[in-house]
């Protein structure tokens, strides 16, 4: 059986992926700092598929104890989630963004060096193309960081790349994911975000719920087909399978291998609100109001690598997501117990 190491396991995506991981046969280790989770999370994820999960509280920067966790036991394979990833924080915040992501990522490289392991899947971001200047978006497309936080996704993807450079040996996958939404059927893992959310599905998710008065549609003077802001929104089930097919591709093959994960078609605001008000019956009051600055008008992936190299593409809809986000907030309107 394969263990697989998840930096950032108990966070919204890697929660999901972890129950993947199980579901498939995978003997998972987890280790989180818990700065944006809860212990809860995995405890449902253990619920759900009968299985253990080997959890340590770990920080990225507390390079002796991640060292120690290498040192105990061999993994086959690192997923790495952890991370910040807001980006309004990362603006105020630039040195704690590149400190714990930036320098977090290289103590993990290196403790897998010293352990001898090379194979990683690490989480990039569709914001690494920057406002790109037309969508689909393939992989060889410019890239460009606009916030320190994309920044520091761009630095690791260049480091990545260096490694690999130097030592060839090494297999790693660089996931650039467009918008995660929704959550396990179930309704028992899903998305919490602290405070307001800046994130539109959230938002609109703590709008159905009563938690807040309405949505805010950040201008509707866009060149896209009703004038709002077009994104690939992802269902967190297919982005957790996407990984497992990185592992599998990345396990057979050296290299470095870049992925878009999204679905490949564009979602208007407005046509999000109507999937929405339509999967659930509910009303989303909503007002327009200004540009939120920094914002691309259109952005979706070409998925097309995706599904040639990985066998993989994304078997949810728009409807789907609404739909399994909002059973997740109205199970749990104040996300998981603190
Ligand atoms: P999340 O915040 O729910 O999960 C990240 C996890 O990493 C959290 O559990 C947090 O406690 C942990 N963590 C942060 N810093 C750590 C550190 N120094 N040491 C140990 N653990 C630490 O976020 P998510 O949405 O699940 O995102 C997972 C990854 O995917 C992140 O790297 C994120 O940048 C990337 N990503 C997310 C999105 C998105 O919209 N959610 C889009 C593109 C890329
Ligand atoms: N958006 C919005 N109101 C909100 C949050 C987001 O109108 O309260 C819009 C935003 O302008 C963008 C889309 O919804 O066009 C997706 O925003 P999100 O922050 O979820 O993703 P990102 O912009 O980072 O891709």
């Amino acid at each position: 059986m394969q263990k697989i190491l998840v930096s950032g396991g108990a966070g919204f995506i890697g929660s999901h992926t972890v129950l993947e991981l199980l579901s498939a046969g995978y003997k998972v280790i987890v280790f989180d700092n818990l700065s944006n989770s809860n212990r809860e999370s995995l405890e449902r994820v253990q619920k759900l598929s009968g299985r253990t999960i080997e959890f340590h509280k770990i920080d990225l920067l507390d390079k002796e104890s991640l060292g120690k966790l290498f040192r105990d036991q061999r993994f086959d394979a690192v997923i790495h989630f952890a991370g910040l990833k807001a980006v309004g924080e990362s603006v105020e915040k630039p040195l704690l963004y590149y400190q714990n992501n930036v320098a977090g990522t290289l103590n993990l490289c290196e403790c897998m060096i010293e352990a001898g392991l090379k194979q990683l899947v690490f989480s990039s971001s569709a914001t690494v193309y920057g406002d790109p200047e037309s969508s689909p978006i393939p992989e060889e497309n410019p890239l460009k960081a606009v916030n320190p936080y994309g920044a520091t996704k761009l630095i690791i993807e260049n480091i990545l790349r260096d490694l690999y450079q130097s030592d060839p040996e090494w297999k790693i996958a660089l996931l650039r994911y467009f918008n995660p939404v929704g959550a396990h059927e179930s309704g028992e893992i899903g998305e919490d975000p602290n405070g307001i959310p800046n994130n539109l599905m959230p938002f609109v998710t703590q709008v159905a719920v009563g938690q807040r008065e309405k949505l805010r549609v950040f201008g509707n003077d866009y060149p896209t087909k009703d004038g709002t802001g077009v994104r690939d929104y992802i269902h967190v089930k297919d982005l957790a399978k996407g990984h497992l097919k990185a592992l599998e591709k990345i396990s057979g093959e050296k290299g470095l291998h870049v992925y878009n994960l999204g679905t490949g078609s564009g979602s208007s605001v407005i046509e999000v609100i109507n999937a929405f008000e339509k999967a659930t019956g509910l009303k989303i009051p909503y007002e327009i109001t200004e540009r939120r600055p920094g914002d691309a008008a259109t952005c979706f992936a070409d998925v097309s690598k995706a599904k040639r190299e990985l066998g993989w593409s994304t078997e949810k809809d728009l409807y789907d997501m609404c739909r399994d986000a909002w059973n997740w907030q109205q199970k749990n309107p104040d996300g998981y117990p603190h």
